[in-house]
């Protein structure tokens, strides 16, 4: 018998189990890697394995959202963390680990504990009792059908294609201008004019620029003709884009009166309106290349960047519709969701919100509510993005950012404004971890 199930032992599911085996709760995890089932990216039976990179990133507390989120998820006691900083290889100010040893570290510390009945298995329905769903970016074909069949099919997606995102304030509005289509409705859009010169370079770099691969298995996924990387479009033709993403009719530049040769656009992309993605550029040209690129878009000479375009494989349901701020199925209740199949991105923030769908199931067991971190804080801004700040129509994998928090109000050095974030976010979670828990609530009964 147990009192919760989780379903996946990767970065989300294990730490969901340690925060609620640690809190008295009996959890039965079940992880298919083991049984004679593999995904197509992990390459033992470790929980937790780190699939590509062995780097959780920055480390920096002070001016970095990921090292921020770090310091959060240390203070709650985080298995990932706790193995992270014992595996710890030189990384400069990243904090990177020896794989096997931080994977086989977390493997033990569940396998060992006393309330976890670790079990090797596929599970291709939904359970009907108290579970959490952490089966990640590569969710078996069964399982994901299930998902879909309880979300609605359109609310689960099989490919993220991913715009650049970038921060509101280092667009330069002298050049850029916000306006719709014909000036109709509200002036939704912030417009990157081009002129015939400028779109001629900006083609030909597309073509040049040095491009990441499809793997194998990514090629085989038929999800992917939907969302056309920019540079493959580019190739189609020398107009392809300018009748496409960069169609610039209908758009009066106010500082000639009119339309520009071909245009970029950026559409809001959180509620608090200080993220912008670059509408219709994913891309798989390499980080570097597109920093580089885009900066020459004029407007976005001095952009700074939240996230970079991308395409890849992943599940992930469009969670600010369907979820309800602790991450309960709205539909099901008994199920919570964790991990990147919720759309978020990175090995850190996966296990961070498995961390959190953790202590929210344990408080529930308990029959108390224990209220969301705030939002000024690391982990309160990647689970608000979660659950309601992002666009639900258009809802993509995000990592951790400070654009994801509420702006720091006034004009203040970019160096300063860093330490001003991770400063309120300190003060606001101090205030959260330390505040009495809620009185029990009447009807503890969640399955
Ligand atoms: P996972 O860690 O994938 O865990 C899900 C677990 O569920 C797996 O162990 C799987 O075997 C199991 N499972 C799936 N279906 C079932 C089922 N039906 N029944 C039982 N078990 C099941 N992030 C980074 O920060 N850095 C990187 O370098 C990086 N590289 C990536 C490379 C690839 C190819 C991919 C796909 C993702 C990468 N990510 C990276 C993104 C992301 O951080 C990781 O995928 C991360 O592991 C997600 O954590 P998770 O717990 O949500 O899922």
């Amino acid at each position: 018998t147990h009192d919760i199930h989780i379903v996946g032992g990767g970065l989300a599911g294990s730490e969901a189990a340690w925060q609620l085996a640690e809190a008295g709760y009996r959890v039965r995890l079940s992880e298919m890697r083991g049984s004679g089932e593999r995904t197509p990216a992990h390459q033992t039976d470790h929980l937790a394995e780190l699939v590509c990179s062995n780097s959780f990133r920055s480390d920096d507390a002070e001016a970095n959202a990921v090292g921020l989120l770090h310091q959060e998820m240390r203070a709650m006691g985080s298995l990932i963390m706790r193995q992270a900083d014992a595996h710890r290889v030189p990384a400069g100010s990243a904090l990177a680990v020896d794989r096997d040893g931080y994977s086989a570290g977390v493997t033990a510390a569940l396998a060992d504990h006393p309330n976890v009945t670790l079990i090797r298995e596929r599970v291709d329905a939904l359970p009907d009792g108290p579970a959490i769903l952490a089966t990640g970016p590569l969710t078996a074909a069964g399982l994901a059908q299930a998902i879909g069949g309880a979300t609605g099919a359109e609310a689960l997606a099989f490919f993220d294609a991913l715009a650049p995102i970038v921060h509101a304030d280092t667009i330069d509005m002298d050049v850029a201008w916000k306006a719709s289509r014909w000036d109709k409705g509200e002036a939704d859009y912030i417009n990157c004019p081009m002129d015939k010169e400028q779109y001629l370079a900006f083609h030909a770099a597309l073509l040049a620029g040095e491009k990441g691969e499809f793997k194998d298995w990514e090629k085989d996924t038929p999800y992917f003709e939907g969302c056309m990387p920019i540079e493959v479009m580019a190739e189609r033709g020398l107009d392809t884009l300018r009748y496409g993403p960069m169609k610039p009719v209908g758009l009066d530049n106010p500082r000639t009166g009119r339309w520009p040769y071909a245009v970029v656009q950026l559409r809001q992309d959180n509620a608090q309106g200080t993220l912008w993605n670059i509408v219709g550029f994913q891309t798989k040209l390499k980080h570097a290349e597109q920093v580089r690129l885009f900066r020459t878009i004029p407007g976005l000479q001095n952009a700074e960047f939240a996230r970079l375009g991308g395409l890849h494989r992943n599940t992930f349901i469009r969670s600010p519709e369907l979820l309800d701020p602790t991450l309960r199925l709205k539909s099901r209740p008994n199920l919570r969701f964790a991990g990147q199949i919720t759309g978020c991105e990175g090995y850190i923030e996966s296990a961070a919100i498995g961390l959190l769908a953790g202590r929210f199931a344990a408080a529930e067991l308990a029959g108390e509510t224990l209220a969301p971190p705030p939002v000024e804080t690391a982990l309160g801004a990647l689970l608000g993005h979660i659950t309601g700040g992002a666009e639900a129509e258009t809802y993509q994998p995000m990592n951790v950012n400070f654009g994801l928090m509420p702006p720091i109000p006034g004009r203040t050095k970019k160096a300063d404004r860093k330490r001003m974030y991770t400063d309120r976010a300190r003060t606001a979670f101090a205030g959260w971890l330390n505040s009495p828990p809620p009185a029990p609530q009447p009807s503890a009964d969640i399955s």
